[in-house]
C-alpha cells in the first residue's frame, strides 16, 4: 500500500492540514505544526489537539500516513553552543509537540557546519541532539532528511545519513527520508530506471531501507550534482516522469508517506492521482 500526499498548509488551524489532504484524495500528508519561519509558539491547547485527532480519524490518516516537517531555523549541528542550545530546545519542543499530536514522526534537516567546525564534527552535534531530544519525547521517531549540499548543510551524502544514525541510541527511533529533488541534485542520479537502481542499491547499502520511514517526492529545477535546492512539478524538471513511476512501482516504498513539496499546489491533485496510477499498467 502507497500513502501519497502534499506538504499541506496549516493555516487556520492543524485539523485544517487533514482537511485539505482529504480534498486532494491524499493518503498521506505532511504539515508545520507551528510557524515554520519563527522560534516560539505557543503551547498547543487540549482544543487544538483533539480538532486535529478528530479531523485525522474522520479522513482516516493514520500516524503512519503524516509526516509533520520541523523549523527551517533548527541547526542541530550548529558550530556555536549557544545557539546550538537553542535549536535543541525547539527541536524537544516540536518533538514533544508531535507526541501531544498523536504523531509518530517528525521529519528534519539534519543541519549545518557553517564553515566553522568538520563534518564529523558537526554530525556528531547532530547525533548527540537526536539522542537528547529522543530522551525528552516518547514515541515519536526523528526523520533525518537527505539535503541538496546547499551551502554548509550536510546529510548530502548517504555515508552522512549514515554517519548521524551510527551516533544515535536508539535506533529504533531514528529514521531517514530521501528527497528525491535533493538526492538528485547532491549528485545520486535518478533519471533512467538503471539509475534509479543504481542509486537505491546505494542507499541499501550504505543505509539501509529499513531506515526508511518517508519520502519527498519533487523534480528538480536544479541540474544534477548542482548542489542547489529547486523543486518543481513531477515530470517538468530536469529528473523526469520515470523516477516517480519506478518509485510507485517499487514495494520498498510501501506504507511509508510520500509526500509531494512541489511547486504547484493547484496541481497537487492530479500528481496525486498520477501517482497512484503508476502502480500498475
Ligand atoms: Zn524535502
Ligand atoms: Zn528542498
Amino acid at each position: 500500500m502507497k500513502y501519497i500526499g502534499a506538504h499541506v498548509s496549516a493555516a487556520g488551524g492543524l485539523e485544517n492540514a487533514a482537511i485539505r489532504a482529504a480534498e486532494l484524495k491524499a493518503t498521506a500528508f505532511a504539515l508545520f505544526t507551528k510557524n515554520q519561519r519563527q522560534w516560539r509558539a505557543a503551547p498547543l491547547s487540549d482544543e487544538t489537539i483533539e480538532n486535529f485527532k478528530a479531523a485525522c480519524s474522520k479522513y482516516h490518516f493514520g500516524p503512519g500516513q503524516i509526516l509533520p516537517h520541523d523549523s527551517y531555523l533548527i541547526n542541530l549541528g550548529h558550530p556555536v553552543q549557544e545557539a546550538l542550545e537553542k535549536s535543541r530546545a525547539a527541536f524537544i519542543d516540536e518533538m514533544q509537540r508531535c507526541q501531544q499530536l498523536g504523531l509518530s514522526l517528525l521529519n528534519f534537516h539534519p543541519g549545518s557546519h557553517l564553515k566553522q567546525i568538520s563534518e564529523s564534527e558537526c554530525l556528531a552535534r547532530i547525533a548527540d541532539s537526536i539522542n537528547i531530544a529522543l530522551e525528552q519525547s516518547e514515541g515519536v521517531t526523528a526523520v533525518i532528511e537527505n539535503t541538496a549540499g546547499q551551502g554548509s548543510n550536510l546529510g548530502f551524502r548517504f555515508e552522512q545519513l549514515a554517519e548521524i544514525i551510527e551516533g544515535v541510541e536508539d535506533k529504533s527511533r531514528v529514521g531517514v527520508c530521501i528527497d528525491t529533488c535533493h538526492a538528485f541534485a547532491a549528485g545520486y542520479d535518478l533519471r533512467t530506471e538503471e539509475t534509479c537502481a543504481e542509486t537505491f542499491a546505494d542507499f541499501e547499502r550504505t543505509v539501509g531501507f529499513e531506515y526508511l520511514r518517508g519520502m519527498h517526492l519533487n523534480d528538480a529545477k536544479s541540474e544534477f550534482a548542482s548542489r542547489v535546492d529547486r523543486h518543481h512539478s513531477l515530470g517538468e524538471g530536469n529528473i523526469g516522469h520515470t523516477a516517480f513511476r519506478w518509485i510507485m512501482r517499487d514495494p520498498r516504498f510501501d506504507g511509508i508517506p510520500l509526500i509531494l513539496e512541489t511547486i504547484n499546489p493547484d496541481i497537487w491533485d492530479q500528481e496525486i492521482a498520477w501517482l497512484r496510477d503508476q502502480q500498475s499498467d
